[in-house]
C-alpha cells in the first residue's frame, strides 16, 4: 500500500537547514495498523505529513496503492489526496460553526456527492462511531473524545484507502484514548490501513506494528502482539 525509498526531507531557515528525515526505508502493507513512535521533534509529523500528501519529500521514492506520488501537480495531488487518504489530528480540526453531521459530510461534498446523499451517508458513519444522537450538535457541545469520533467519521465517509492519525489521542486523557483506540482498533479490523503517530507506548501497544524514529531514520520496527482497547474501556 506505502513503499518509500530513501527518502530525506530538510527545512530551511533562512541559511539554517534542518535535515529532519535522513532516508527512510518503509513499507506498508494493506490492512496494517502502524505505531510511529520517536521523540518530539524527530520528524514524524514531516513524515506523516508527506505521506499524506499534505508535503513533499526533497528526495527519495514514495508509492501510493502503485501510484508513483512524487513530481506529481498541485492538483493531481488534491486529487489523490481525497481518494486515498484519510486524516484525524491531535486537535481534531472540526469546523466550529458546523453541526457533527455537516463536519461528516464535508468531505463528500469535495467529492460532488448529493447533498441527499451525503447526509445519509454522513449520518451512517456518525452511527457507526456511536454518535447518532448528536448529530445535530456544534463541536462545542462536544466532549473532547466525542469531537475525535467525529473527527473519525468525517475521515471515514470519503472512503479512504490509508487513515492517517497524527497524536489523536493526544490530548484525551486515558479511558477517552482507550475509547478513540477501540474505534481505530475496529476500522482496521474491517481491513484499513491505518498509522497512528503517538509517543505514549500504551497506545502504541494497541497497534500491530511499531516504527521508531530517531536522528532522522527509523531505528526500530518490530511486530507487536496487539492489546485490544476494548478491555480497557468497560
Ligand atoms: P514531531 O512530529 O516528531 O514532533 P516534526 O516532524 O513536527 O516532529 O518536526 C521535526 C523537526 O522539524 C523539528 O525540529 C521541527 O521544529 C522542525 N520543523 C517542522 N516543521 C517545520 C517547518 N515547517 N519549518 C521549519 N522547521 C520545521
Ligand atoms: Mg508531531
Amino acid at each position: 500500500m506505502i513503499e518509500i525509498k530513501d527518502l530525506h526531507k530538510s527545512y530551511q531557515m533562512g541559511s539554517n537547514s534542518l535535515h529532519v528525515l535522513k532516508g527512510i526505508n518503509f513499507n506498508v502493507e494493506a490492512g496494517e495498523l502502524v505505531a510511529i513512535m520517536g521523540s518530539s521533534g524527530s520528524g514524524k509529523s514531516t513524515l506523516l505529513n508527506i505521506l499524506g500528501m499534505l508535503d513533499v519529500a526533497d528526495t527519495g521514492s514514495y508509492v501510493l496503492d502503485g501510484v508513483p506520488i512524487e513530481n506529481m501537480n498541485e492538483t493531481k495531488a488534491a486529487q489523490y489526496r481525497n481518494k486515498f487518504l484519510g486524516f484525524v489530528f491531535q486537535s481534531f480540526n472540526l469546523i466550529n460553526y458546523k453541526t457533527a453531521q455537516e463536519n461528516v459530510a464535508l468531505p463528500l461534498y469535495y467529492q460532488r456527492v448529493s447533498r441527499k446523499v451525503r447526509n445519509e451517508k454522513a449520518l451512517e458513519y456518525l452511527d457507526q462511531v456511536g454518535l447518532k444522537p448528536w448529530a445535530t450538535h456544534l463541536p462545542s457541545e462536544l466532549s473532547g473524545g466525542q469531537k475525535q469520533r467525529v473527527a473519525i467519521a468525517r475521515a471515514m465517509a470519503a472512503e479512504p484507502k490509508v487513515l492517517l492519525a497524527d497524536e489523536p489521542t493526544g490530548a484525551l486523557d486515558s479511558k477517552t484514548s482507550y475509547e478513540v483506540m477501540d474505534l481505530i482498533q475496529q476500522i482496521n479490523d474491517k481491513g484499513n490501513t491505518i498509522l497512528v503517530v503517538t509517543h505514549e507506548p500504551d497506545i502504541a501497544e494497541m497497534c500491530k506494528r511499531v516504527v521508531i524514529l530517531k536522528d532522522g531514520v527509523i531505528v526500530e520496527d518490530k511486530k507487536v502482539n496487539q492489546k485490544r482497547a476494548s478491555a480497557y474501556v468497560q
